[in-house]
């Protein structure tokens, strides 16, 4: 909720532009922390969500690690302060030249996703002369109950190496002379709110791993469970910091009666991207026309799915508000609100009741801090949008500085 001076100086500024809340970052991220010490968990942040450098070196400032998807990332991550023994680095298809990258900087794992790739990283880790820190990727084949595009804990998706070739996995981790074993990991999915039923089904299916793995003698020191914590796109102000203490409750239940014989128990690791960065971002932009279709009324944005995919790619929700009517009285309409991109899918809304909207009117489309700015594109050669942080308004230079409108 923004104050009227606050949405003032938000209209001098050219659209569009991500908006980044870092006072609410701040508490999103002392809920987690406080409640990953209550429950024993060990945070690893999700940089594909969101890597806007600011927000990055924040939160490895409070001493959470990383969750990378790419070399790149682990640099990147590096670069903003996280340390090398609490980066993870995941995905299906790593090159030999960021498998090279990661274990030259001695990250806390490799998390491997097929045999074939633990295969390669023995050899390039023998190659350079060193030993690679590696966790294993399982497929533990859970229905997340989320978009089938985020769902990757499933036998049909990529993620994860699957049961039938258990046996063949304990044979070769076995047999690598180059790797440290360090345990397991699994992902079931994202925007998950089922979280009772998905992750008490992902414990009981990580506890049967590990203990057939130690049955064969490979004993697990580390159990990732992922990210996927949901968040209330429909109501973004009612729940602005997502129910960490229920996630971590889950795990740490699920986990309690784990059995490996004669070992300690393993320390227990987490995911979360979208929980912690989603609610503290919103996309501002202006309404450039109002349009009077046959049976329907336009709001045409000066932003599109370019800037922010989500709805675009997944039939996503985010919550549109109309920020300069709340200075005015006026009566509520229905709109559909859309972008400029030459794409029938480029759409906010459809059928969304707002306050009778004019052109200039300034609009946010919110809870787009998690897979908003990471994911643009200069599709149709637009510009990418800028970050701006709530807490920083004066700093915006000129170059950012509205040009009025005709
Ligand atoms: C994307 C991803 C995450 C983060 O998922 P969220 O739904 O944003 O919490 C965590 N781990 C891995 C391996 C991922 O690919």
């Amino acid at each position: 909720m923004l104050d009227i001076n606050t949405i003032a100086e938000l209209e001098k500024i050219r659209t569009p532009f991500y908006l980044y809340d870092m006072e609410l970052l701040r508490k999103t991220v002392d809920e987690a922390v406080l409640m990953a010490g209550r429950y024993g968990m060990e945070v690893h942040y999700a940089v594909k969500a969101n890597s806007d450098s600011r927000i990055l070196r924040y939160i490895a400032g409070r001493g959470l690690g990383a969750d990378c998807v790419s070399g790149n990332e682990v640099m990147f991550a590096l670069g903003c302060g996280f340390p090398a023994e609490k980066i993870a680095f995941a995905g299906v298809g790593k090159t030999d030249m960021e498998i090279e990258t990661a274990v030259s900087h001695g990250i806390f794992s490799l998390t491997c996703e097929s045999l074939q790739e633990i295969q390669v990283v023995d050899s390039i880790a023998g190659r350079m002369g060193v030993r690679a820190n590696v966790m294993v990727r399982i497929n533990p084949n859970i229905d997340a109950h989320t978009h089938k595009y985020i769902t990757t804990g499933l036998d049909e998706n990529k993620f994860g190496i699957p049961e039938h070739e258990f046996d063949a996995l304990a044979g070769l981790l076995s047999g690598c002379a180059n790797i440290n074993f360090k345990g397991f990991h699994f992902h079931v999915g994202s925007q998950i709110l089922d979280v009772g039923e998905v992750y008490s089904l992902e414990c009981e299916r990580a506890r049967a791993v590990v203990a057939f793995f130690a049955e064969k003698g490979l004993h697990a020191t580390n159990i990732d469970l992922g990210g996927g914590l949901g968040i209330d796109y429909r109501d973004p102000d009612a729940h602005p910091v997502p129910d960490f203490e229920a996630w971590f409750r889950t795990l740490q239940e699920g986990m309690s009666s784990i059995s490996q014989e004669g070992c300690v128990r393993p320390s227990v690791h987490v995911e979360p991207g979208r929980s912690l960065v989603a609610q503290c971002g919103s996309l501002i932009t202006r309404v450039l026309y109002v349009k009077y279709g046959v049976n329907k009324t336009f709001l045409i944005t000066d932003a599109g799915m370019n800037d922010l995919i989500r709805p675009a790619l997944y039939g996503a929700y985010h919550k549109v508000e109309n920020l300069s009517a709340s200075a005015r009285d006026c009566g509520m309409k229905t709109y559909d609100v859309v972008g400029p991109v030459c794409e029938s899918s480029d759409v906010w809304g459809e059928d969304r009741p707002l306050p009778e909207s004019v052109r200039g009117d300034l609009l946010a489309i919110r809870s787009a801090g998690a897979y908003g700015q990471v994911m643009a594109s200069r599709y149709n050669l637009r510009d990418f949008a800028p970050s701006v942080y709530l807490d920083r308004l004066c700093e915006v230079p000129d170059s950012m500085k509205m040009v009025k409108l005709a």
